[in-house]
């Protein structure tokens, strides 16, 4: 079967990195006999400005007949008018909902040649192997009203952070199913002391517990578990947490591995593809870095990394998966490095030397 992989470059390094991965696909598709077609479409600003939309009907409609897509990053300076009804992370956000992508997964997995890069001591990081399961479309990001009004003769502005139990249970299942499959501990952040909706997402994980025996059941409060990634990350397993505290804790975690340019991730509902397994998308979970974009120098291992994510679980090609995964641990190993991840003095690859070495891997 072909598989139908969506790409959305997007802004900034976005296309950069979305190239990079474009190259490894065709390299392990090569190698193990896969087809696929590519479909590229337009998102964030970019899409902003050549269809005056950031999540154009062609895009939508392209990722919903798909099997995966592939996402750069969206954003930047030129689209940051407060002002403005449309936002290239609008369109990131409409896509995710659109496509009913509930449960971001954060695989974090530091490779040991790279402790170096990272501002934590080596004997912090040893063993360090855990996947943060962020709820994606609930949540602050999405909860009603948010809006701006004037109150004697303030400006208010407000958000509103609202979850139901039935989305805090759905996420929660995703994450003891992952627990099972790895460790068996799962630990749920929130900040239970202080507001109801976290309550309910205490109370909601604690109830979906009773089907997962298996599996040890962890509470933190979000400000312990900012400290505890820092103090003992070898400790975690699997994390499950709501949009607004996965979004931050994940860019804490990505240090540990040395740069957020590591860092992969699959946001992942309940619709199934061509192949019966869930259409995806697969994205690195850094942003579209304007001060490098255009320079040659961004890391693509997020987003080398994330196409594994993609093979796996949007295509069932576990060993396309596994030799992706596999060619960059090793080209890691070998002291290929891009600039974020050189350390003063070593030699630094760009973006397209970087791919080329992975490539060379897999081949
Ligand atoms: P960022 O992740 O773009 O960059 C933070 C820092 O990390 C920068 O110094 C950048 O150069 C570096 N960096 C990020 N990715 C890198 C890579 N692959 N290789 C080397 N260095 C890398 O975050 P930011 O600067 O806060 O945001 C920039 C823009 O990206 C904003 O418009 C923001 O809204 C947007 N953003 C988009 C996403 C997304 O598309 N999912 C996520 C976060 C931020």
């Amino acid at each position: 079967m072909k598989a139908k992989i969506v790409t959305l470059p997007g802004d900034g390094i976005g296309p950069e990195v979305v190239t990079a991965a474009i190259e490894v696909l065709a390299a392990v598709c090569n190698k193990f006999g896969y087809e696929y077609e590519l479909d590229e479409q337009l998102i964030g600003g970019s899409a902003l400005d050549v269809a005056g939309s950031s999540l154009p009907e062609a895009t939508l409609k392209a990722c919903r007949q798909s099997d995966a897509v592939l996402l750069g990053a969206v954003g930047g300076p030129k689209w940051d008018d407060p002002n403005a009804s449309d936002r290239p992370e609008k369109g990131l956000l409409g896509l995710r909902k659109e496509l009913g992508l509930y449960a971001n997964v954060r695989p974090v997995r530091p490779h040991a040649d790279l402790s170096k890069a990272s501002p934590l001591r080596a004997d912090l990081l040893e063993g360090v192997d855990f996947t943060v399961l962020r709820e994606l479309t609930g949540g602050i990001y999405f909860g009603e009203p948010r809006e701006r009004r004037q109150e004697n003769g303030l400006t208010l502005a407000l958000d509103t952070m609202v979850y139901s139990d039935a989305e805090i249970s759905r996420a929660a299942h995703m994450a003891f199913r992952l627990a099972q499959g790895r460790r068996g501990k799962l630990t749920s952040v929130d900040k239970a002391n202080v507001l109801e909706s976290s309550r309910l997402w205490r109370q909601t994980v604690t109830q979906v517990a009773e089907d997962y025996p298996d599996v040890e059941l962890e509470h933190l409060l979000v400000d312990a578990a900012a400290m505890h990634l820092l103090t003992r990350p070898a400790s975690f397993d699997v994390i499950v947490t709501s949009n607004l505290f996965g979004d931050i804790l994940t860019d804490e975690a990505s240090v540990l591995t040395g740069s957020m340019g590591n860092l992969p991730s699959a946001s992942l509902g309940e619709d199934l593809n061509q192949f019966g397994q869930p259409r995806g998308l697969y994205e690195p979970i850094h942003g579209s870095a304007p001060d490098i974009a255009g320079k040659g120098v961004a890391n693509p291992v997020g987003t080398i990394n994330s196409l594994a994510l993609m093979l796996r679980y949007s295509l069932g090609w576990e060993d396309a998966a596994a030799a992706v995964e596999q060619a960059v641990d090793v080209a890691l190993s070998d002291g290929c490095r891009t600039v974020d991840l050189a350390a003063d003095g070593e030699k630094s690859l760009n973006t397209t030397e970087m791919y080329a070495e992975v490539v060379a891997r897999i081949n």
